[in-house]
């Protein structure tokens, strides 16, 4: 069986697991390209205006996907990853968002992904869809050894965390990336941002080599309502974590995105009480990289100046 993943939204956490899980059945997995321009306007040409635009990427994804000769489509109905805490309604609709802009389109595995009340309604419901192509203790072990391959490359991704010494540059810029991953590690969405910042030497530290104790360690200090979405609450924490540890911070932000609407608007202020340079990139569909390349130039002669000054210069410029 040929199961197609679209290279988009929640790949660029889970596919460790995912391709653990589907290889142990017995499937063979097939991933999209990366991102193209085609594949963005393929995606904006079947999708409602209202969407955002991760959500269109994935939808052209998902087309590209079915040219090669797949069996079923793997779209996670995904409501909650961790207990009391909820994704964005757009991925609890992403499965009837693709069968309603995709003409011919191939049978959806689409498990109910779950975990508000606890992580055992995750593994039923993986476990449950293992057993379409094997039986259950089959189904059952290959969940298991799936949880643990996400562990390791979770633990990997940490090792790069700030709180080791040696991962410390002192003599250039870190700075910290805040954003959902499917944005930060998508060159063609980010307009080649984190590539850009690579290439001009500086030290990216991003949310993925944070811990979940380190974020709801930053998050419970806050005199704040708990925030029940995921990626807010992600994002708060790094933010909190990040401030006083780098030069300066970059939100990465999706146009018409619901949830960062109001966790952005937060950063910013954040920023602005703690006197932390801050600057907000907000995506949408529009690819001319020139003028993000200005605007980040700038950015990096504010840090540069502050550096240099030791920080007497403003965080705003
Ligand atoms: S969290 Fe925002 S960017 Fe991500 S799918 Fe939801 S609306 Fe889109």
């Amino acid at each position: 069986m040929r199961i197609g993943i679209p290279r988009a939204l929640y790949y660029y956490r889970y596919f460790p697991f995912w391709q653990s899980f589907f290889e142990d059945l017995g499937c063979q997995v097939v991933v999209s390209d990366k991102t193209t321009r085609n594949t963005m306007d393929v995606g904006v040409s079947l999708t409602v205006d209202g969407l955002c635009l991760p959500v269109k990427v994935y939808v052209g994804h998902v087309s590209e996907l079915i040219d090669k000769d797949i069996d079923y489509l793997f779209v996670p109905r995904i409501i909650s990853t961790a207990k009391r805490e909820y994704i964005c309604p757009k991925f609890m609709g992403l499965p009837d968002i693709v069968k309603n802009s995709i003409k011919n389109c191939p049978p959806i595995l689409a498990p109910v992904v779950d975990g508000r009340v606890s992580s055992l309604n995750i593994m039923k419901a993986y476990v449950k869809l293992g057993m379409r192509f094997a039986p259950l203790p089959q189904a059952s072990f290959a969940y298991l050894k799936s949880v643990k391959k996400q562990h390791q490359y979770e633990t990997a991704a940490r090792e790069k965390n700030l709180n080791n010494p040696k991962n410390i540059v002192f003599d250039y810029l870190t700075i910290g990336i805040l954003g959902h991953e499917y944005l930060i590690n998508d060159d063609y969405i980010n307009m080649g941002t984190m590539r850009w910042l690579k290439a001009a030497n500086c030290r990216i530290v991003t949310m993925e080599e944070l811990t979940e104790s380190t974020i709801n360690r930053h998050v419970g200090k806050l005199k704040l309502k708990r925030m029940f979405w995921t990626s807010g609450k992600r994002l708060l924490g790094a933010f909190h974590h990040f401030r006083g540890r780098v030069d300066g911070i970059i939100s990465i932000a999706a146009f018409s995105c619901g949830t960062d609407s109001l966790t952005m608007d937060l950063v910013e202020r954040y920023s602005c009480r703690y006197h932390v340079p801050h600057f907000q990139l907000s995506l949408d569909e529009h690819t001319g990289e020139a003028g993000v390349i200005t605007r980040l130039e700038a950015f990096l002669e504010l840090l540069i100046r502050r550096k240099k000054l030791e920080a007497d210069h403003a965080a705003y410029g």
